[in-house]
Protein backbone atom coordinates (compact mmCIF):
# COMPACT_ATOMS: atom_id res chain seq x y z
CA UNK A 1 0.00 0.00 0.00
CA UNK A 2 1.81 3.42 -1.06
CA UNK A 3 2.25 5.87 1.82
CA UNK A 4 0.42 9.07 1.16
CA UNK A 5 2.13 10.99 3.86
CA UNK A 6 4.67 9.76 6.58
CA UNK A 7 4.94 12.40 9.80
CA UNK A 8 7.86 11.88 12.10
CA UNK A 9 8.76 13.00 15.36
CA UNK A 10 7.20 16.59 14.79
CA UNK A 11 7.34 19.17 17.39
CA UNK A 12 5.75 22.70 16.74
CA UNK A 13 6.41 25.40 19.35
CA UNK A 14 4.70 28.56 20.07
CA UNK A 15 6.98 31.10 21.76
CA UNK A 16 6.58 28.85 24.93
CA UNK A 17 4.08 26.87 24.15
CA UNK A 18 4.39 23.31 22.97
CA UNK A 19 1.58 22.65 20.56
CA UNK A 20 3.17 19.39 19.01
CA UNK A 21 5.33 16.80 20.49
CA UNK A 22 7.16 13.93 18.67
CA UNK A 23 3.78 13.63 16.86
CA UNK A 24 4.47 10.58 14.38
CA UNK A 25 2.30 8.83 11.67
CA UNK A 26 1.84 7.22 8.38
CA UNK A 27 -1.01 7.57 5.78
CA UNK A 28 -1.35 5.20 3.38
CA UNK A 29 -3.61 5.51 0.20
CA UNK A 30 -7.19 4.46 0.40
CA UNK A 31 -7.77 4.94 4.08
CA UNK A 32 -10.02 7.43 6.00
CA UNK A 33 -8.24 8.80 8.91
CA UNK A 34 -9.11 11.12 11.71
CA UNK A 35 -7.18 13.33 14.28
CA UNK A 36 -9.39 12.93 17.29
CA UNK A 37 -9.14 15.30 20.18
CA UNK A 38 -10.61 18.05 22.40
CA UNK A 39 -10.08 21.89 21.14
CA UNK A 40 -6.34 23.18 21.78
CA UNK A 41 -4.68 19.91 21.24
CA UNK A 42 -2.92 20.70 18.08
CA UNK A 43 -5.13 19.50 14.86
CA UNK A 44 -5.30 22.12 12.93
CA UNK A 45 -1.29 23.17 13.56
CA UNK A 46 -0.51 19.56 12.30
CA UNK A 47 -2.51 20.10 8.89
CA UNK A 48 -1.14 23.45 8.49
CA UNK A 49 2.72 22.38 9.26
CA UNK A 50 1.68 19.31 6.31
CA UNK A 51 0.53 22.21 4.19
CA UNK A 52 2.76 23.96 4.38
CA UNK A 53 0.97 27.23 5.94
CA UNK A 54 2.74 26.65 9.83
CA UNK A 55 6.08 25.97 9.87
CA UNK A 56 7.49 23.32 11.99
CA UNK A 57 10.20 23.70 14.77
CA UNK A 58 11.47 19.97 14.29
CA UNK A 59 10.72 16.91 12.71
CA UNK A 60 10.33 15.76 9.36
CA UNK A 61 7.11 15.12 7.10
CA UNK A 62 7.14 14.01 3.48
CA UNK A 63 4.80 13.34 1.05
CA UNK A 64 4.59 10.44 -1.28
CA UNK A 65 7.41 8.78 -0.36
CA UNK A 66 9.51 11.73 -0.71
CA UNK A 67 9.64 11.27 -4.31
CA UNK A 68 8.09 14.64 -4.61
CA UNK A 69 8.71 18.10 -3.54
CA UNK A 70 5.97 19.59 -1.17
CA UNK A 71 4.96 22.42 -3.45
CA UNK A 72 4.68 19.67 -6.13
CA UNK A 73 3.11 17.19 -3.45
CA UNK A 74 0.25 19.73 -2.67
CA UNK A 75 -0.60 19.62 -6.23
CA UNK A 76 -2.11 16.28 -5.46
CA UNK A 77 -3.76 17.45 -2.41
CA UNK A 78 -7.43 18.93 -1.64
CA UNK A 79 -7.79 20.63 1.58
CA UNK A 80 -10.46 22.91 3.34
CA UNK A 81 -8.92 24.32 6.94
CA UNK A 82 -10.72 27.50 6.44
CA UNK A 83 -14.08 28.34 6.64
CA UNK A 84 -14.96 28.25 2.87
CA UNK A 85 -14.84 31.71 1.10
CA UNK A 86 -16.20 31.89 -2.36
CA UNK A 87 -17.33 35.39 -4.16
CA UNK A 88 -20.45 36.00 -2.54
CA UNK A 89 -22.16 37.07 -5.65
CA UNK A 90 -21.24 34.60 -8.40
CA UNK A 91 -23.10 31.54 -8.43
CA UNK A 92 -21.64 28.26 -7.19
CA UNK A 93 -20.82 26.89 -10.77
CA UNK A 94 -19.56 30.52 -11.82
CA UNK A 95 -16.70 30.10 -8.72
CA UNK A 96 -16.07 27.09 -9.87
CA UNK A 97 -15.21 28.12 -13.01
CA UNK A 98 -13.07 30.63 -11.74
CA UNK A 99 -11.28 27.97 -9.76
CA UNK A 100 -10.87 25.97 -12.68
CA UNK A 101 -9.73 28.85 -14.42
CA UNK A 102 -6.92 29.32 -11.75
CA UNK A 103 -5.76 25.69 -11.20
CA UNK A 104 -5.97 25.05 -14.95
CA UNK A 105 -8.59 22.32 -14.93
CA UNK A 106 -11.08 21.23 -17.25
CA UNK A 107 -14.36 22.42 -17.34
CA UNK A 108 -15.91 19.37 -17.45
CA UNK A 109 -15.13 18.29 -13.67
CA UNK A 110 -17.62 21.07 -12.46
CA UNK A 111 -20.81 18.94 -12.98
CA UNK A 112 -19.19 15.83 -11.81
CA UNK A 113 -18.34 17.26 -8.67
CA UNK A 114 -21.52 19.56 -7.82
CA UNK A 115 -23.27 16.11 -8.59
CA UNK A 116 -21.14 14.37 -5.86
CA UNK A 117 -21.78 17.41 -3.13
CA UNK A 118 -25.68 17.49 -4.10
CA UNK A 119 -25.24 20.93 -5.43
CA UNK A 120 -26.30 20.36 -8.71
CA UNK A 121 -29.48 21.89 -8.67
CA UNK A 122 -28.34 24.77 -7.04
CA UNK A 123 -25.40 25.31 -9.47
CA UNK A 124 -26.97 29.07 -10.45
CA UNK A 125 -27.52 30.32 -6.89
CA UNK A 126 -25.41 32.87 -5.71
CA UNK A 127 -22.83 31.72 -3.42
CA UNK A 128 -24.31 34.40 -0.65
CA UNK A 129 -28.12 32.22 -0.73
CA UNK A 130 -26.22 29.41 0.37
CA UNK A 131 -26.47 27.86 3.99
CA UNK A 132 -23.41 27.11 5.69
CA UNK A 133 -23.81 23.17 5.17
CA UNK A 134 -23.99 24.26 1.14
CA UNK A 135 -20.78 26.38 1.28
CA UNK A 136 -19.00 23.43 3.24
CA UNK A 137 -20.45 21.26 -0.14
CA UNK A 138 -19.25 23.63 -2.07
CA UNK A 139 -15.75 23.64 -0.98
CA UNK A 140 -15.41 19.66 -0.44
CA UNK A 141 -16.59 20.49 -4.56
CA UNK A 142 -14.00 22.70 -5.43
CA UNK A 143 -11.14 20.77 -3.79
CA UNK A 144 -12.27 17.45 -5.35
CA UNK A 145 -12.12 19.71 -8.70
CA UNK A 146 -8.57 18.75 -9.57
CA UNK A 147 -9.48 14.91 -8.49
CA UNK A 148 -6.85 14.58 -5.95
CA UNK A 149 -5.22 11.60 -4.10
CA UNK A 150 -5.89 12.96 -0.84
CA UNK A 151 -8.73 15.39 1.04
CA UNK A 152 -7.99 17.14 3.86
CA UNK A 153 -10.46 18.50 6.17
CA UNK A 154 -10.47 20.61 8.98
CA UNK A 155 -13.82 19.86 11.38
CA UNK A 156 -15.55 19.43 8.53
CA UNK A 157 -18.95 19.48 10.39
CA UNK A 158 -18.38 22.50 12.86
CA UNK A 159 -21.08 24.52 12.86
CA UNK A 160 -23.81 22.90 11.14
CA UNK A 161 -26.98 21.24 11.98
CA UNK A 162 -28.14 17.90 12.70
CA UNK A 163 -28.83 17.38 8.73
CA UNK A 164 -25.97 19.23 7.58
CA UNK A 165 -23.92 17.13 9.47
CA UNK A 166 -25.51 14.05 8.14
CA UNK A 167 -25.16 15.63 4.49
CA UNK A 168 -21.26 16.25 4.64
CA UNK A 169 -20.50 12.79 6.29
CA UNK A 170 -22.27 10.70 3.68
CA UNK A 171 -20.42 12.80 1.42
CA UNK A 172 -17.22 11.78 2.81
CA UNK A 173 -17.83 8.48 2.83
CA UNK A 174 -18.83 8.58 -0.70
CA UNK A 175 -15.85 9.89 -1.72
CA UNK A 176 -13.71 7.37 0.44
CA UNK A 177 -15.75 4.73 -1.31
CA UNK A 178 -14.39 6.40 -4.44
CA UNK A 179 -10.49 5.87 -3.46
CA UNK A 180 -9.76 8.57 -2.16
CA UNK A 181 -7.75 8.91 0.61
CA UNK A 182 -9.39 11.31 3.80
CA UNK A 183 -7.85 12.90 6.44
CA UNK A 184 -9.94 15.15 8.82
CA UNK A 185 -9.62 16.81 12.02
CA UNK A 186 -12.07 16.86 14.23
CA UNK A 187 -13.28 16.80 18.35
CA UNK A 188 -16.28 14.60 17.75
CA UNK A 189 -15.61 11.13 18.83
CA UNK A 190 -19.05 9.62 16.81
CA UNK A 191 -17.80 11.79 13.95
CA UNK A 192 -14.45 10.17 13.94
CA UNK A 193 -15.68 6.29 14.83
CA UNK A 194 -18.54 6.87 11.53
CA UNK A 195 -16.66 8.25 8.79
CA UNK A 196 -12.89 7.02 9.31
CA UNK A 197 -11.33 3.64 9.59
CA UNK A 198 -7.82 4.87 11.25
CA UNK A 199 -7.56 7.32 14.05
CA UNK A 200 -4.58 9.33 15.57
CA UNK A 201 -5.93 10.73 19.12
CA UNK A 202 -3.97 13.85 20.05
CA UNK A 203 -3.99 15.28 23.72
CA UNK A 204 -2.12 18.84 23.97
CA UNK A 205 -0.10 17.81 20.96
CA UNK A 206 1.16 14.00 22.68
CA UNK A 207 -0.38 11.37 20.34
CA UNK A 208 -2.44 8.86 22.93
CA UNK A 209 -3.23 6.30 20.24
CA UNK A 210 -2.70 5.26 16.58
CA UNK A 211 -4.46 2.74 15.05
CA UNK A 212 -6.99 1.39 13.32
CA UNK A 213 -10.70 3.25 14.82
CA UNK A 214 -11.67 -0.73 15.53
CA UNK A 215 -8.99 -1.01 17.26
CA UNK A 216 -9.73 2.15 19.66
CA UNK A 217 -12.15 -0.13 21.47
CA UNK A 218 -10.63 -3.08 21.86
CA UNK A 219 -9.08 -2.92 25.21
CA UNK A 220 -9.67 -6.08 28.24
CA UNK A 221 -11.62 -3.83 29.81
CA UNK A 222 -12.51 -4.34 33.70
CA UNK A 223 -13.60 -6.12 36.48
CA UNK A 224 -15.75 -4.28 39.50
CA UNK A 225 -15.03 -6.58 42.57
CA UNK A 226 -16.34 -6.46 46.40
CA UNK A 227 -15.22 -8.26 49.40
CA UNK A 228 -15.39 -8.15 53.18
CA UNK A 229 -11.79 -6.90 52.84
CA UNK A 230 -11.23 -4.75 50.32
CA UNK A 231 -7.76 -3.95 51.45
CA UNK A 232 -6.57 -7.62 51.11
CA UNK A 233 -8.33 -8.06 47.83
CA UNK A 234 -6.55 -4.88 46.59
CA UNK A 235 -3.17 -6.24 47.93
CA UNK A 236 -3.80 -10.06 46.10
CA UNK A 237 -4.88 -7.68 42.62
CA UNK A 238 -1.51 -6.05 42.28
CA UNK A 239 0.45 -9.26 42.29
CA UNK A 240 -1.70 -10.82 39.47
CA UNK A 241 0.28 -10.50 36.38
CA UNK A 242 -2.84 -9.95 33.99
CA UNK A 243 -3.72 -6.59 36.39
CA UNK A 244 -2.43 -3.19 34.92
CA UNK A 245 -4.29 -1.18 37.86
CA UNK A 246 -6.13 -1.31 40.92
CA UNK A 247 -8.44 0.94 42.16
CA UNK A 248 -10.88 1.45 45.04
CA UNK A 249 -13.73 3.66 44.69
CA UNK A 250 -17.32 4.15 46.74
CA UNK A 251 -16.43 0.90 48.24
CA UNK A 252 -15.54 -1.19 45.31
CA UNK A 253 -12.68 -2.33 43.82
CA UNK A 254 -11.74 -1.57 40.07
CA UNK A 255 -9.44 -4.09 38.03
CA UNK A 256 -8.02 -2.58 34.91
CA UNK A 257 -6.58 -5.69 32.93
CA UNK A 258 -3.07 -5.73 30.65
CA UNK A 259 -3.77 -9.13 29.17
CA UNK A 260 -7.19 -10.88 29.10
CA UNK A 261 -8.23 -12.88 32.14
CA UNK A 262 -11.44 -14.80 32.42
CA UNK A 263 -13.79 -13.63 35.59
CA UNK A 264 -13.99 -17.30 36.50
CA UNK A 265 -10.25 -17.76 36.54
CA UNK A 266 -9.78 -14.77 39.06
CA UNK A 267 -12.45 -16.00 41.34
CA UNK A 268 -10.73 -18.95 41.90
CA UNK A 269 -7.28 -17.20 42.37
CA UNK A 270 -9.24 -15.11 44.81
CA UNK A 271 -10.88 -17.99 46.54
CA UNK A 272 -7.46 -19.71 46.83
CA UNK A 273 -6.16 -16.51 48.39
CA UNK A 274 -9.04 -16.79 51.25
CA UNK A 275 -10.90 -13.64 49.46
CA UNK A 276 -14.97 -14.66 49.15
CA UNK A 277 -16.11 -12.03 46.32
CA UNK A 278 -19.51 -10.64 47.47
CA UNK A 279 -19.55 -9.52 43.90
CA UNK A 280 -18.20 -9.33 40.50
CA UNK A 281 -18.60 -8.09 37.04
CA UNK A 282 -16.78 -8.09 34.39
CA UNK A 283 -17.16 -4.97 32.06
CA UNK A 284 -15.80 -2.68 28.99
CA UNK A 285 -15.47 0.99 28.56
CA UNK A 286 -17.85 2.71 25.80
CA UNK A 287 -15.82 3.84 23.40
CA UNK A 288 -16.40 7.44 24.44
CA UNK A 289 -15.67 6.43 27.99
CA UNK A 290 -12.40 5.67 26.47
CA UNK A 291 -11.91 8.69 24.71
CA UNK A 292 -12.93 10.83 27.71
CA UNK A 293 -10.44 9.35 29.68
CA UNK A 294 -7.82 9.46 27.50
CA UNK A 295 -8.34 13.05 26.95
CA UNK A 296 -8.88 13.88 30.11
CA UNK A 297 -6.73 17.07 31.12
CA UNK A 298 -4.05 15.71 32.94
CA UNK A 299 -2.62 18.24 36.25
CA UNK A 300 0.51 19.34 34.47
P1 LIG B 1 -6.85 22.20 17.60
O1 LIG B 1 -6.95 22.39 16.14
O2 LIG B 1 -6.71 20.77 18.02
O3 LIG B 1 -7.97 22.88 18.34
P2 LIG B 1 -4.54 23.96 17.39
O4 LIG B 1 -3.58 23.23 16.54
O5 LIG B 1 -5.35 25.03 16.77
O6 LIG B 1 -5.51 22.89 18.11
O7 LIG B 1 -3.78 24.60 18.64
C1 LIG B 1 -2.88 23.86 19.42
C2 LIG B 1 -2.31 24.77 20.49
O8 LIG B 1 -1.50 25.77 19.88
C3 LIG B 1 -3.38 25.53 21.28
O9 LIG B 1 -2.92 25.64 22.61
C4 LIG B 1 -3.43 26.87 20.58
O10 LIG B 1 -3.85 27.88 21.49
C5 LIG B 1 -1.99 27.07 20.16
N1 LIG B 1 -1.88 27.88 18.93
C6 LIG B 1 -2.42 27.59 17.72
N2 LIG B 1 -2.09 28.51 16.79
C7 LIG B 1 -1.32 29.43 17.43
C8 LIG B 1 -0.66 30.64 17.02
N3 LIG B 1 -0.71 31.08 15.77
N4 LIG B 1 0.04 31.32 17.97
C9 LIG B 1 0.12 30.88 19.24
N5 LIG B 1 -0.47 29.74 19.70
C10 LIG B 1 -1.18 29.03 18.81
MG1 LIG C 1 -8.51 23.23 15.03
Amino acid sequence: MQTILSIKNLNKRYGSLQALRNVSFEIKRGNVYGILGPNGSGKSTTLGIVLNVVNKTSGEYSWFDGKMQTHEALQKVGAIIERPNFYPYMTAEQNLKLVCKIKNIKYTKIQEKLELVGLDERKNSKFSTFSLGMKQRLAIASALLNDPEILILDEPTNGLDPQGIHQIRDIIKQIAAQGTTILLASHLLDEVEKVCTHALVLRKGTVLYSGTVDGMSANEGFFELQADDNEKLTQLLKIHPAVESVKQEEGKVFVYLKTALEAASLNKYLFENNINLSHLVKRKHSLEEQFLELTKNSES
